[in-house]
């Protein structure tokens, strides 16, 4: 049986680190199975389009900043409430309160810098996987 989707993006610092092949590890490990997924870099105006929610946020130059600073890993993850699980999964979104042994906790380097995004909505998803991927891009 499918289950529903969340988008992650492995952020450029946990890329630059080399920590995706650990985390591909751990996302493998959680049970959630890869629909599609892609090596690439948000433009400023990408980012500042994604992170749009954020716009009047203090801290939205700079996480577009951080965003745009090198490449990410985007991808599709299915699994059984997947937004939620994968939440649960990755940790609170400051690593320094993300519990021991979450992706966040594991290889979040700030606040800012938290290693992966995770949608909030199924509705967030579905928006957030057709904005970098097309139908047949997906598994
Ligand atoms: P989450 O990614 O856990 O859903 P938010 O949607 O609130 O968190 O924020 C989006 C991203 O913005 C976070 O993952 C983090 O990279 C960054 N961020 C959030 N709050 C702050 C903050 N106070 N200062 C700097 N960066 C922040
Ligand atoms: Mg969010």
């Amino acid at each position: 049986m499918a289950g529903s989707i969340t988008l992650t993006m492995i952020k450029p610092l946990a890329v630059q680190k080399g920590f995706t092949g650990p985390i591909l590890a751990k996302i493998a490990e959680g049970g959630f199975k890869i629909i599609a997924m892609k090596y690439t870099r948000l433009s400023v105006n990408q980012a500042r389009k994604f992170y749009e929610v954020h716009k009047d946020r203090p801290f939205y130059d700079s996480l577009v900043n951080s965003m745009t600073s090198g490449p990410i890993v985007a991808a599709i993850l299915e699994k059984e409430n997947a937004v939620q699980a994968w939440r649960d999964y990755i940790g609170a979104t400051n690593p320094a309160n993300a519990a021991p042994g979450t992706i966040r906790a594991l290889y979040g380097t700030s606040l800012e810098a938290n290693a992966v995004h995770g949608s909030d909505s199924d509705e967030n998803a579905i928006i957030e996987g057709d904005f970098f991927f097309s139908k047949m891009e997906r598994f």
